[in-house]
């Protein structure tokens, strides 16, 4: 069985095509600056190099013709019909309450997703638009969302109510959310597979640490607590996101630089965290370059980061109650030595002791801390698409 996964942003298509047989990709690629000048697809098949096409792509369906078309190829191509693909699963970012597992998409599932919009207002209409074109160009494919919010689903009341008046969360759907659940949901099951252990006799702490970052606390295999919030911009200090902060600074900062609300929250979305504290980068691998180099605010960004994460760390532990192990995964989780040397400094009286040697592993599965150490600590690539690929197996047999 042969299945399609996309993940579709504002002006850029992600896809990878799995053989569920083997559970291996056959062939992924890009496809970026929809829209805009410039537009391009980098198509790779598996063993083979990557080819890259500029072309205009005025649209996503546009997209995901070349995609397609990529995809039948003669020579770069994966499948000789497209008989061969059996289904499409979607990454959607918001799900609101209405889901908390991966669904079959037909139009009341799609209206679903559209009550969703004023939630994720940057996110969803790119996956809606994605899925439509999807449709357009493949109208007889079952089609499947799986979404970034459904793993969280579990948390309890107590974890994603907001402390201002109850009624914006009846009015509005106020809350909690939390994103990057398809993640922390395909980490925590690798730490139990990796430690041998059944999922529902673990505590795990999965840290998601990429350009965006989060932290979630999976108690019996059911996510209990996350980072972010009611957005992505909530939690960790990111790449470009501020994370926590005191919510009268936008008031403050709209009034001193007489700017908007709108005008602030992209400040905060956009030119805050690494790149804000450091003004050098929000990117890890020149905040550690420039940090490592003396330069006194990319210390300090890298500071912030590493102890917002060792506050993390603490605060879960006291609200599961106990602590098995500790994850880290996405771009900094799984490259990030020094981030993962810094932010498990200091907390050996959890029980937590990191193995310097075995830390230094990159981009692949390994338990870094001590054999002695209580909590083990792990580094898991994360394999989102593979979680897509799964349910949308699953939701077809
Ligand atoms: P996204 O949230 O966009 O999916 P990723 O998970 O790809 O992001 O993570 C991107 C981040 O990972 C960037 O900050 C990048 O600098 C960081 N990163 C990638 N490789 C390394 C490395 N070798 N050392 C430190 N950071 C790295």
């Amino acid at each position: 069985m042969k299945i399609l996964v996309i993940n579709c942003g504002s002006s850029s298509l992600k896809y990878q095509l799995f053989d569920m047989d083997k559970e291996h990709v056959l062939a992924k690629g890009l496809v970026e600056r929809i829209g805009i000048d410039g537009s391009r697809i980098k198509h790779t098949k598996t063993g083979m190099d990557a080819i890259t096409t500029e072309t205009p792509i005025p649209d996503h369906k546009a997209g995901i013709k070349l995609v397609i078309d990529s995809l039948l190829d003669k020579s770069h191509g994966v499948l000789a019909s497209l008989d061969e693909l059996s289904a499409v699963g979607h990454r959607v970012v918001h799900a609101g309450e209405k889901f908390a597992t991966s669904v079959k998409l037909d139009d009341k599932v799609m209206a679903a997703l559209k009550d969703c919009i004023p939630l994720a207002p940057l996110h969803n209409p790119a996956n809606i638009m994605g899925i439509d074109a999807v449709i357009d160009v493949l109208p007889r494919i079952p089609q499947v969302g799986v979404f970034d919010t459904a793993f969280h689903q579990t948390m309890p009341k107590v974890a994603f109510t907001y402390a201002i008046p109850y009624g914006y969360y009846e009015k509005y759907g106020v809350r909690r959310y939390g994103f990057h659940g398809t993640s922390h949901y395909y980490v925590s099951r690798r730490v139990a597979d990796m430690l041998g252990s059944p999922i529902e006799k673990l505590k795990i702490i999965t840290c998601h640490l990429g350009n965006g970052s989060s932290i979630t606390a999976v108690d019996g295999g059911r996510s209990v607590d996350t980072s972010m919030g009611f957005t992505p911009l909530a939690g960790v200090t990111m790449g470009t996101r501020c994370g926590d902060i005191d919510p009268a600074l936008v008031p403050f900062i709209s009034k001193t630089e007489n700017l908007s609300i709108g005008e602030v929250d992209s400040l905060l979305n956009k030119k805050s965290g690494l790149l804000g504290i450091s003004g050098v980068s929000s990117d890890m691998r020149d905040i550690e370059e420039a940090a490592g180099r003396g330069d006194e605010r990319s210390r300090l960004a890298l500071q912030v980061l590493v102890y917002g994460i060792k506050k993390y760390i603490g605060a879960y532990a006291a609200a599961m109650g106990g602590l098995d192990a500790v994850a880290f995964t996405a771009g900094v989780g799984e490259n990030s030595a020094t981030v993962r040397s810094m932010a498990c400094e200091g907390l050996e009286f959890l029980g937590m002791e990191l193995d310097g040697e075995k830390n230094k592993v990159r981009s692949e599965e390994a338990v870094i801390s001590t054999d002695s150490s209580k909590v083990k600590i792990l580094v898991v690539p994360t394999n989102e698409e593979l979680v897509i690929a799964r349910d949308t197996k699953r939701l077809l047999d």
